[in-house]
């Protein structure tokens, strides 16, 4: 028999990771705009630090989210204080559960999630302190698995691509010449992709394996177009089906997922029209991120949450659409530079985040 988990209490939880300055930044003595007074507040001042009248209290914003990361914050503090391991937790009791990366590019959404790319550059060391969320939530899902000798699992990995509305399959790089479907399931009641290369992991080796080669994949199609990585969405999936015999001799089976999304960049949607772009390019562009957005900030709205929620609207949404509402819990990890020159797209993305938390 299948059984129906019930809805979390809160199925958001939004935390900030500010990104320290590069070697350039500091020595082009950019200001940091950011401070941290604790209780996972932030301020952020005004653009214009230099000119007097900007210390005053208009100009400076706060925000409160459930954590946030300082610039000298380590993978492993994200991997142990951002809530990803109440998730794992959901996911294997069943929930659909995704984390995600938002940010304008260069913020550190890659960084977090995968860490820099040469880590994946031959025979992985387990204890190099770069490696990414991802990675660390597999070592803590197998630690995990590995102690539930009552139970049995069964793990599948995939990971896709989604550039200009195309469902891309990144363990399967043959399909960016014919992306894939994404169609409903009347019989989960979920959307799914369409012929998407989905690997059984029995070992956490196998894990490994489709994220490096997910990874590998996702390079080589960057060398076509410059920006591509910072236009596109990738989401790696893991799918835990769990099978335990209770006392009474009843199976009990539960299928859970966690998805991990690293979204194109937040900037492009102003960016795109002022490149030139017909406007339908650009909706293509952004469409997922603008639908997003439309989705939380109907989910954050207490009148419309229960209302029409545009999950169709988009491919990234739609594949969302089980983990944002209902029986869902997610993880949004805001990605922010602490540089002056980056001050709007920095204060955007706090606004944005500030808005999820309401959900
Ligand atoms: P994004 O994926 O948001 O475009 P990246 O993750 O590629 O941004 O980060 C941009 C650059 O900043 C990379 O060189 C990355 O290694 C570096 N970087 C980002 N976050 C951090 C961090 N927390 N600590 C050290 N370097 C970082
Ligand atoms: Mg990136």
């Amino acid at each position: 028999t299948g059984s129906e988990p019930s809805t979390p209490e809160d199925n958001i939880n939004v935390v900030v990771r500010v990104r320290p300055l590069n070697e350039k930044e500091k020595r082009d003595r950019y200001g940091m705009i950011l401070q941290f007074p604790g209780n996972g507040q932030i301020i952020i001042e005004s653009s214009e630090r230099n000119n007097k009248k900007s210390r005053n209290q208009e100009n400076v914003h706060v925000f409160t989210y459930n954590v946030v990361f300082e610039p000298g914050a380590t993978q492993e503090d994200i991997l142990d204080y951002s809530g990803i391991k109440r998730i794992i937790d959901m996911a294997i009791e069943g929930f659909s559960c995704t984390a995600f990366c938002y940010g304008q590019t260069g913020s550190g959404k890659t960084h977090t999630l995968t860490g820099p790319p040469d880590l994946f550059h031959g025979k992985p060391n387990l204890k190099d302190p770069r490696h990414g969320l991802i990675f660390r939530s597999f070592l803590y899902l197998f630690q995990l698995i590995k102690n539930r000798k009552d139970v049995n699992y069964v793990l599948k990995a995939s990971f896709l691509e989604i550039y200009n509305e195309r469902v891309i399959d990144l363990l399967n790089p043959g399909s960016a010449r014919k992306p894939l479907a994404v169609r409903w399931s009347k019989k989960s009641r979920g959307f799914f992709v369409e012929n998407l290369f989905t690997v059984d992991c029995e070992e956490l080796d196998d894990l490994l394996a489709v994220l490096e080669e997910g990874m590998r994949n996702r390079a080589v199609g960057s060398h076509a177009m410059n920006d591509h990585s910072s236009r596109s969405h990738t989401m790696l999936t893991v799918h835990i089906i769990s099978e335990q015999q209770t006392d009474g001799g009843v199976f009990i089976s539960k299928h859970g997922k966690i998805n991990f999304v690293d979204l194109a960049g937040s900037e492009l949607t102003k960016k795109t029209l002022s490149e030139g772009k017909t406007l339908e390019e650009a909706n293509n562009i952004n469409k997922s991120l603008m639908v997003l957005g439309y989705c939380i900030a109907s989910l954050s709205d207490g009148k419309k949450r229960f209302g029409h929620i545009p999950y169709r609207d988009s491919q990234l949404t739609k594949l969302l659409a089980d983990s944002l509402a209902g029986n869902g819990v997610t993880l949004m990890i805001a990605c922010v530079s602490p540089a002056q020159y980056n001050h709007a797209e920095t204060l955007n993305t706090l606004r944005y985040a500030s808005r999820a938390k309401r959900i």
